[in-house]
């Protein structure tokens, strides 16, 4: 290739490598400023908890102990705080490891209904504490086979419930479903709870995104539950989608690479 015009040929090159840095540069920009922010967030979900936990020591070194059942009170409040920086830091852990690439996807065949009926029974008392029922229907006596990492879709499920709990409303239900596709197992978790206002939707799984309404309800949580359950299911390829109506409720959905079950020959 004879260029008749090298003058004019090296200076598209040099425009178009500076408009590849230019987008290099702005990519780096956002992730510096995503960086600041998501440490801006920690130290603020930090901060609150531990203001608290402050403020309750200080009301007991004062006068507070005079008073029995005050003192147990604000005991009672400081510990739920502790228990809020724990859950924080458990799921930050979670998060981080998830990211650099420390907790890496083991593939195995598993079937889901069992699964399913385990974080069931390991959910049941937290569930019954709320006053809400959990339901998966005895009709998924056959079994729905799966390529995935159990341990990690058991959390991405204990997440899911543990929101339909949450946010959910007294005598309500938390329903799992299970649909079969072409290639792929489809699982719903559904709650008849408060449901979400339809702006908040496209932000839901962001880290630390949590609506005023649960923020206000002082309902317990990191703000990081639905990151994990995202980034779980995008490590294995899969995807989530999510269904609400404010006062009507939610629906989770995700799906699951479908295998045939293990069959052993004798
Ligand atoms: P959190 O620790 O706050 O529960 P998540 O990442 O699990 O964090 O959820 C983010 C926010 O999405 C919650 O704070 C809540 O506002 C909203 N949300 C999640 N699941 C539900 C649900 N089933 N019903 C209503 N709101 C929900």
């Amino acid at each position: 290739y004879v260029s008749n015009d090298p003058i004019n040929d090296v200076e598209q090159e040099v425009t178009e490598w500076a408009r590849d840095k230019k987008i290099e540069i702005e990519a780096l920009k956002n992730q510096e400023q995503f960086r600041r922010e998501f440490l801006a967030n920690i130290s603020h979900e930090f901060k609150t908890p531990l203001f608290a936990i402050q403020g309750y020591i200080e009301a007991l070194q004062e006068d507070a102990m005079d008073d029995q059942d005050l003192a147990r009170s604000f005991l009672h409040k400081a510990s739920r705080n502790i228990d809020r920086l724990t859950l924080l830091v458990k799921d930050l852990d979670v998060i981080s490891k998830l990211e650099s690439g420390e907790a890496p996807i083991n593939f195995e065949k598993f079937e889901i209904t069992h699964l399913i009926r385990d974080v069931i029974e390991q959910m049941e008392h937290k569930a019954k504490s709320h006053k809400i029922d959990l339901i998966f229907k005895d009709k998924y006596d056959s079994s729905f086979w799966v390529n995935a990492d159990r341990d990690k879709i058991c959390q991405v499920l204990v997440n899911l419930i543990d929101n339909g709990i949450k946010y959910g409303t007294e005598n309500g239900f938390v329903a799992i479903k299970i649909f079969e596709l072409h290639d792929q197992i489809l699982l719903e978790v559904t709650d008849n709870g408060l449901g979400i206002e339809e702006k908040h939707l496209p932000r839901l799984f962001e880290r630390f995104f949590r609506t005023e309404q649960s923020r206000s309800r002082q309902i317990g949580g990191s703000g990081l539950g639905l990151a994990i359950v995202k980034h779980i299911l995008e490590a294995h390829q899969q995807t989530i989608t999510v269904r609400s109506t404010e006062g009507v409720g939610t629906t989770f959905a995700f799906t699951l690479e479908k295998v045939m079950p293990n069959i052993i020959t004798v």
